[in-house]
């Protein structure tokens, strides 16, 4: 399965089903139960915005072109929470939904307020 760092317009998460745990940054065992069975799933997309915030200072010079832009982290509906480039107009609270945006050779997320577009 691929999601959206192997240029698939889609975001990945984990599962366990040992313990029933998800988590976003994929491994090869459970954080919590150490199962090395996990199994990895698409998420829906729809989150609600936990924090927000505007990056002037881009760390790299690809970045750079897009600055300022805004970064949110996002607790999504499966229950984990994953960090994306962000609409400039989201706050604390909004429900959300994911949409992508090739930026050069990338496809990258950005979260959108529901119900408007990507
Ligand atoms: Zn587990």
């Amino acid at each position: 399965m691929t999601d959206w760092t192997a240029g698939t317009a889609a975001v990945a998460f984990q599962h366990c089903p040992a313990c029933d745990a998800v988590w976003y940054f994929a491994r090869g065992f459970c954080p919590h139960c150490g199962s090395a069975s996990p199994e990895t799933r698409v998420a829906s997309g729809r989150g609600r915005i936990y924090a927000v915030t505007t990056v002037t200072r881009a760390p790299s010079p690809e970045l750079r072109a897009l600055a300022p832009y805004r970064i949110a982290l996002v607790d999504m509906e499966e229950g984990f929470r994953a960090m994306m480039h962000a609409a400039p107009d989201l706050a604390i609270d909004d429900a959300v939904q994911v949409g992508f945006v090739r930026f050069g050779d990338l496809v990258i997320p950005r979260r959108h307020r529901l119900g408007d577009r990507a």
